[in-house]
């Protein structure tokens, strides 16, 4: 099997059967995002146990590589800190943007999304959800991350 049908096999199966879908209540941060380029709009609601991303969940509406990522994304972090996720954001950007990129395995099913690259327009669709993540999570600790102001 080709590497590239692997990839296509991985985001179909999230996108028909998306992990970590519904409501989370009570949530200790919720963020809605919206990529006003395709239309995707999904909410990512968290629970911490202290620095640890203990439960993660999302719903919304959104094209297939938005789904299939967002998918990806929860069963990704779930169990992680707070650092290791933002992390991880930072290697997914990397492979949905440079092409020269390094194969990181510490990815896992994340480099199925590396197909993206060849749709520069399908990038917000992919990183969408951890932008969102990104936000929700830097909204549960306004000490170390204080908000910006204009002041
Ligand atoms: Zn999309």
């Amino acid at each position: 099997m080709e590497l590239n049908d692997l990839y296509r096999d991985v985001i179909l199966d999230h996108n028909r059967r998306p992990r970590n879908f519904g409501g989370l209540e009570p949530a200790d941060a919720s963020v809605e995002g919206f990529n006003p380029m395709c239309g995707d709009r999904l909410t990512v609601r968290l629970k911490l146990d202290d620095d640890k991303i203990s439960d993660i969940r999302f719903e919304g509406q959104g094209c297939a590589i938005s789904t299939a990522s967002a998918s990806m994304m929860t069963e990704a972090v779930k169990g992680r800190t707070r650092a290791e996720a933002l992390r991880l954001f930072d290697r997914v950007h990397q492979l949905l943007t440079d092409d020269a990129a390094p194969p990181a395995d510490e990815l896992g099913k994340l480099a199925a999304l590396s197909g993206v690259r060849a749709y520069p327009a399908r990038v917000k669709c992919a990183s969408l959800c951890w932008h969102t993540l990104a936000s929700a999570l830097r909204s549960t600790n306004p000490h170390v991350l204080p908000a910006v102001t204009t002041e």
